[in-house]
C-alpha cells in the first residue's frame, strides 16, 4: 500500500500587502521528498499525527513536499506553481493507493481565490478519480465547492485554539488508510452560510462555537457518517465566496445525499447565533491602566490587530508607544518585527547604545514608528522550538533576533514574523514572562492556551491592523453581499453541495 503525503501550509490575509513567496516557505519550513520523515516523524502536529499512523498501518509512504508557512499575504502563483510541480512530479513517479494532503484552507493566490480548489484538482488529475485523496484543514478555512468536488474526504480542526491539530493529522490518515481498504467509500457535504466573524469570538470552549461543534461531533457519532467539521473561516479575506461551512463525510452516496439536509440545519444554527460570536476590545490606555492597578502579573495584552498568526506583519508598536509616552516603570515585554533595528542592535553590540526608530516598516498604513533609545541586552538567531499546546516540537524562526532595553521595557526585536501564542519565543531570548508586569502578544485567541495558567489576565486590545477583529474598519471589494455582518436580518442564502458524484465509481 503506497500512500503519498504532502503539506502546504499557509492562511492568506488579503489586507496585507506583503505577498508570500518561496522565501516565506523557506524561512518556516519548505522540505522536499526525502528530507520529510526525518524532520516532522514524532512532531506533534498534522504531519507527525499522519505519519504515525500511516507508519503503523505498515504503508510505504511516498513524501512529497512539506511547505509550512507562517501566515501573509497572498502567495505568489511563482511560488504555488513551484511547491504543486513538486509534488506533482513525485505523484508521477509511481503509482500511490492513496493521497493525504495536509492544507490550511484559506490560501489565496495573488491572482486566484481558491489555492487549496486549484491544488486538489491539480492532485486530482494526476491520480485518476479512483485513488481516494484526503485532505486536513485548519478550522479557518474558506471551503469551496472546488475543494468539495476533488477530495474524498476534507478533516478539519475541532478546536481553536487548535490543540488537536495531531489529532486532526491522526483522523486524517485513519480515513484515507478506511478508504484505501475500500472498508468506507467516503463522500463530502458541505452548506456554506452567508456570515463572518471576528476570531477572538470563535474559540471552542466559548459559546456559541462550543455548543455548535458539540452538536457537528454528536452527529459525526451517527450511523454511516465518517467525519464532521465547522469551518467558521478566519474572516480577513476579501474574495467573492466567503463564508462559514459546515462540513461532513459521509459513507456512500445514499448517506450523503441525506446528510447534505443535516448539513444545511447545522449552517443555519450557525447563522442563527451570528450575533454571540463577539470579541471583547480594550482601548490601549484603559488596558494600561487596568494592568497597572491590579496586583501581580504578567497581564498579557494581545494586539490581535496585528496578528501575525492571522497574516499582519507584527510590525505594529501601538501598545510600546503608549507604554512609553504613559511612562510605565513596571518590567514589560513588547515584540516587533523590524529588520532595520535589528540590524542596529547588531552593529552596536551586545551592551551598545541604540538610538533609532522601531515599527510601523512593514506597513505604514497601520502603525507608526515609535523612536527608542536603548541598551543591547543580547543577541542571538532567533531559532526556538514551540513547547505549548500548537505546533508543539516544531521550530520557529524569527531571524536575526535582537532585545533591546528601553528603561522597564524589554523589546525583543526580530527579522521575520512567528507565532506569538508561545512563551517560547520570549524565553528563547532569555525573557520570562511570568515575571513581567504587561506581555505584549498579536494572536487572537491562541494565546490563551500558553498564557493563560499563569497570566493575571488576558484582554485583546483595540489597536488598527489587518487583522482586526473590527471588520468594518477595512476596506472590501470582492466579498459577496448580502454577507454578515455588513448585511444583517436578511434570509440566508446556504449554499450546499455533495461532492465526487461525477466521479466514476471505484471497483
Ligand atoms: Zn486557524
Amino acid at each position: 500500500m503506497r500512500i503519498a503525503i504532502g503539506q502546504f501550509q499557509e492562511e492568506s490575509n488579503t489586507f496585507v500587502l506583503q505577498k508570500a513567496d518561496l522565501r516565506f516557505f523557506r524561512d518556516n519550513q519548505l522540505l522536499y521528498g526525502d528530507q520529510i520523515l526525518p524532520a516532522l516523524s514524532g512532531t506533534r502536529a498534522e504531519m507527525g499525527g499522519a505519519l504515525e499512523v500511516l507508519a503503523a498501518a505498515g504503508a510505504e509512504i511516498v513524501p512529497l513536499v512539506a511547505a509550512h508557512s507562517v501566515s501573509s499575504g497572498p502567495v505568489t502563483r511563482e511560488t504555488f506553481e513551484h511547491v504543486a510541480r513538486e509534488m506533482l512530479a513525485r505523484l508521477a513517479a509511481g503509482p500511490v493507493d492513496g493521497v493525504l494532503l495536509v492544507l490550511h484552507g484559506s490560501m489565496v493566490l495573488e491572482d486566484a481565490d481558491d489555492a487549496e480548489g486549484e491544488l486538489l484538482e491539480a492532485v486530482r488529475r494526476q491520480v485518476g478519480p479512483n485513488v481516494p485523496i484526503v485532505a486536513t484543514l485548519d478550522l479557518h478555512a474558506n471551503i469551496s465547492a472546488r475543494m468539495v468536488e476533488q477530495a474524498d474526504a476534507l478533516v478539519g480542526y475541532g478546536t481553536y485554539p487548535h490543540v488537536d491539530m495531531y489529532d486532526t493529522g491522526t483522523r486524517g490518515a485513519r480515513l484515507l488508510l478506511a478508504a484505501v481498504r475500500g472498508e468506507v467509500r467516503p463522500v463530502v457535504v458541505f452548506a456554506k452560510a452567508p456570515m463572518i466573524v471576528p476570531a477572538e469570538g470563535m474559540g471552542t470552549r466559548d459559546e456559541p462555537m462550543a455548543g455548535l461543534m458539540a452538536e457537528a461531533k454528536r452527529w459525526e457519532r451517527a450511523p454511516g457518517m465518517l467525519s464532521t467539521s465547522l469551518f467558521a473561516v478566519q474572516p480577513w479575506l476579501d474574495v467573492s465566496d466567503i463564508g462559514f461551512s459546515v462540513v461532513a463525510v459521509a459513507d456512500g452516496e445514499q448517506r450523503a445525499l441525506q446528510a447534505e439536509g443535516e448539513a444545511r440545519e447545522l449552517a443555519l444554527k450557525a447563522w442563527a447565533a451570528r450575533h454571540r460570536f463577539n470579541a471583547e476590545l480594550l482601548e490601549v490606555d484603559e488596558a494600561i491602566r487596568r494592568a497597572l492597578v491590579l496586583d501581580g502579573g504578567p497581564v498579557i495584552l494581545s494586539e490581535s490587530a496585528d496578528g501575525t498568526g492571522a497574516g499582519s506583519p507584527g510590525d505594529s508598536v501601538a501598545v510600546l508607544e503608549r507604554l512609553l509616552a504613559l511612562g510605565v516603570a513596571e518590567r514589560c515585554l513588547v515584540s516587533v518585527v523590524d529588520p532595520p533595528a535589528v540590524a542596529a542592535a547588531f552593529a552596536a553590540g551586545v551592551g551598545g547604545e541604540v538610538n533609532t526608530t522601531v515599527g510601523g516598516r512593514l506597513d505604514p498604513r497601520y502603525s507608526t514608528p515609535v523612536p527608542i533609545r536603548g541598551r543591547v541586552r543580547l543577541l542571538f538567531d532567533g531559532d526556538f522550538v514551540f513547547t505549548g499546546s500548537e505546533f508543539t516540537g516544531t521550530a520557529g524562526h524569527m531571524g536575526r533576533t535582537a532585545v533591546i532595553q528601553v528603561g522597564s521595557i524589554a523589546i525583543l526585536a526580530m527579522e521575520r514574523p512567528v507565532m506569538t501564542i508561545d512563551p517560547a519565543y520570549y524565553r528563547a531570548a532569555g525573557l520570562e514572562p511570568r515575571e513581567a508586569k504587561i506581555v505584549v502578544v498579536k494572536s487572537a485567541l491562541q494565546f490563551r492556551d500558553n498564557y493563560g495558567p499563569f497570566a493575571r489576565a488576558m484582554w485583546v486590545v483595540d489597536t488598527p491592523g489587518a487583522s482586526t477583529a473590527n471588520l468594518s474598519r477595512l476596506t472590501w471589494h470582492k466579498i459577496p453581499r448580502p454577507l454578515y455582518p455588513f448585511d444583517d436580518d436578511f434570509p440566508p442564502e446556504i449554499r450546499s453541495a455533495v461532492g465526487s458524484l461525477h466521479r466514476a465509481p471505484r471497483s
